[in-house]
């Protein structure tokens, strides 16, 4: 039988992160998990419930006490889902504009990310599984079998999140946008906890010029690779 590898994206916000896994699951008939919508189901909470995100010990608490469930939506290979936060389908409210705004400093608080760890660990450790974030490769699945770190620069990643924010009727401009990703990374790359940085076995992607089937077909030569070697 084949191998069933564990495999870690990370990488900067909308670097195409999770398009690539997802396409990759649907080829391997892989689970995918996107651990950024934890994160982000959390900042959401707080959002809703008026509790100030500059609030380490409220948020945290939240992040305790709040159940979310991560759904597969399509009953076949498990790579669509929907998001659950204390029963309520939560999904359709995780990208927004203000979500994004204050995500990275809900992630930053060491009680966050100790909360959400558990279950990401838990399903990466399952095999046969693409999970996406910021510190897979480095601290949830330092064991994994294919670390990715897929990376492009800001301009082309603010080209491509404006234009999905746009098909959704965003007004929001691409100034606004590159300035907001470029917010996160900052937060992300410079907190003490689970920084975003590339783990030092991992391979890196750069996807400008790279449409996803360029992208996709990178990976999969290293997913051939790996499970040649496997
Ligand atoms: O990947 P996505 O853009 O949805 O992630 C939203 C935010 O969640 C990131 O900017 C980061 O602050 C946080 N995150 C994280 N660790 C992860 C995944 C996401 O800190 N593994």
């Amino acid at each position: 039988m084949t191998k069933k590898l564990v495999i870690a994206i990370d990488g900067p916000a909308a670097s195409g992160k999770s398009t690539l896994a997802q396409a990759l699951a649907d080829d391997l008939d892989y689970l995918y998990f996107d651990t950024g919508v934890l994160y982000r189901a959390v900042t959401y909470a707080a959002l809703e419930g008026g509790v100030d995100t500059r609030d380490g010990q409220a948020v945290t608490q939240l992040a305790e006490e709040a159940v979310i469930d991560v759904e597969p939506t399509d009953g076949g290979n498990g790579t669509d889902f929907r998001v659950l936060l204390n029963g309520k389908d939560i999904t359709g409210s995780l990208r927004t504009p203000e979500v994004d705004a204050h995500v990275s400093v809900v992630a930053a608080y060491r009680g966050v990310r100790q909360a959400l760890n558990e279950q990401q660990r838990r399903i990466g450790m399952r095999g046969g599984v693409v999970m996406v974030g910021r510190d897979i490769g480095t601290v949830v699945l330092p064991e994994a079998d294919l670390k990715i770190f897929l990376d492009a620069s800001v301009e082309e990643r603010a080209r491509r999140r404006f234009e999905e924010l746009r098909d959704q009727g965003s007004q929001i401009s691409l100034e606004a946008i590159a300035e907001s990703i470029q917010q996160r990374d900052k937060i992300d790359a410079e907190r003490d906890i689970a920084p975003l940085k590339p783990a030092n076995d991992s391979r890196l992607i750069e996807s400008d010029g790279l449409d996803i089937d360029g992208v996709l077909a990178e990976a999969k030569a290293l997913v051939a690779k790996k499970l040649q070697d496997a």
